[in-house]
């Protein structure tokens, strides 16, 4: 009797996640300190108590995405506490504290500590006009020096475990470093005790998650361990089958990492490498810290040791200064080098960053129009590469991803796959042989085999 009354009182909340799979992690994590602390979590139209709502700054129209959740969330609870965290909040806290409804913004340093800094929720008026004010906690980003561990736990198939946070670089285009602070790092030992409980949890696959994942091993501004050794001491985790790196700097992927991802069971092979562009000159205006000769080696390193990788390539369009012929570069580098697919980026003027003072803006119409063409040459660099793993035999991670009576998965090296759903694939690895590319573009393979249980 006494659980069903604590039950009714309990207050709920309900989280919203923009941008990347390290907001996702975070989400993740301090929804569980909110449960740990007697808080219900609920769906957003659950009718909450609370919305925390965690925002991106690298999401194009960052702030008319906030307010559109602001004023959706306000539709379902007209009184609730809504709270809104993450880089956004990092870099624009008094426009975000501006926005009808909000009633609180709270920085990097502040976002962990959430329930303690907004004591009992409880709404601000201003004494004289007696309006609704947002409380606004968001400290400068030099404050931002604690490493906070988080990994998400949606569903048991695939987790996001963040090991290292902010960065060190200064890419002329990015805000990242102002919303997020300098590079730091959980320990070794933090991140494989945080894998032993996702692995207890029943997890199959965990992707390792930072701003530059690479660079990690700095604690309190030194460095003091090693990515490598990292990865390494991950591969001893009983339980985990699949570890997947979100992304790596061409410059920090070191022939020692690619030769250990080579011999490991657990890294996948599958690597998602940022290049941003295919010309020099552009590649040195955005201050990357390497040229394109270096890409090539890394590309060809990994497909001469492990011949069915799969290689992700970030990209950026309509950079300032990019003529024509530099995107014809980009272009052409692209289509020559063996990679399988691209995410392309449209560059678009961020404040205070050094691009948005460069000359030779790109006219939109033209940054779409490169965007598109990119976007074509992922497609087919795509198809291609599943075309070339068609007849050899993988493993599926099954998702609980169901369309059209077909039921969704990736293999170890990240080629869709699509089999005839079958409730007792969720969350299942199994061998299969990859059988030809569908219409829809994702991979069908051949009939599964069922096991039986004996008694
Ligand atoms: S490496 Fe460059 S693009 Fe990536 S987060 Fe750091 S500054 Fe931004």
């Amino acid at each position: 009797m006494t659980n069903i009354v604590e039950d009714i009182t309990k207050q709920k909340v309900a989280f919203y996640t923009l941008g990347c799979k390290l907001n996702f992690s975070e989400t993740s994590s301090i929804s569980r300190i909110f449960e740990a602390r007697g808080y219900e979590k609920v769906e957003f139209t659950d009718t909450p108590d609370i919305f925390v709502i965690n925002t991106c700054s690298v999401t194009d129209n960052a702030d008319k995405k906030c307010k559109r959740v602001v004023k959706e969330a306000l539709k379902i609870s007209p009184e609730a506490y809504i709270v809104i965290i993450g880089c956004y909040a990092q870099l624009k806290p008094k426009e975000i504290a501006e926005i009808p409804g909000v009633d609180a913004v709270l920085g990097a340093a502040e976002k962990f500590k959430l329930i303690d800094v907004l004591d009992g929720f409880e709404k601000k008026y201003h004494p004289e006009t007696n309006q609704k004010e947002a409380k606004v906690f968001a400290s400068e980003i030099k404050e931002a020096t604690a490493f906070n561990n988080a990994f998400s736990i949606n569903d048991r198939t695939r987790t996001f475990l963040k090991v290292q946070d902010g960065c060190d670089y200064s890419c002329t285009f990015c805000t990242i470093p102002l919303a997020r602070g300098n590079s730091r790092s959980d320990s070794i030992a933090n991140v494989i005790k945080s894998a032993k409980e996702i692995a207890s949890s029943g997890v199959k696959e965990i992707v390792l998650t930072g701003v530059n994942t690479g660079d990690f091993g700095i604690q309190d501004g030194k460095r003091v361990e090693k990515f490598i050794d990292l990865i390494k001491e991950l591969d001893l985790v009983d339980g985990i089958e699949r570890i997947r790196i979100s992304s790596i700097e061409p410059n920090l992927l070191s022939d020692e990492i690619i030769e250990f991802c080579a011999t490991s069971n657990k890294f996948v092979p599958h690597f998602h490498i940022p290049l941003q562009s295919g010309s020099d000159k552009v590649l040195s205006m955005m201050r990357r810290r390497y040229k394109s000769d270096l890409y090539t080696k890394r590309v060809q390193k990994i497909k001469e040791l492990i011949t069915n990788c799969c290689i992700g390539v970030d990209v950026i369009v309509g950079f300032p200064g990019e003529s024509h012929e530099d995107f014809l570069d980009t272009y052409n580098y692209l289509n020559e080098l063996d990679v399988s697919y691209f995410h392309v980026f449209t560059y678009s003027e961020r404040d205070n960053t050094l691009a948005t003072e460069m000359e030779n803006i790109v006219p939109q119409k033209e940054r779409n129009e490169r965007s598109k063409m990119l976007r074509i040459l992922s497609e087919k660099k795509k198809r291609h590469f599943y075309e070339s793993q068609l007849g050899n035999d993988f493993t599926v991670l099954f998702e609980d991803d169901i369309e059209d009576g077909m039921i969704h998965g990736f293999t170890e090296n990240y080629v869709r796959v699509c089999a005839k759903y079958d409730p007792l694939l969720i969350n299942e690895t199994k061998a299969v042989t990859l059988d030809k590319v569908s219409e829809n573009g994702t991979v069908e393979v051949k009939e599964i085999e069922q096991t039986y249980e004996t008694h």
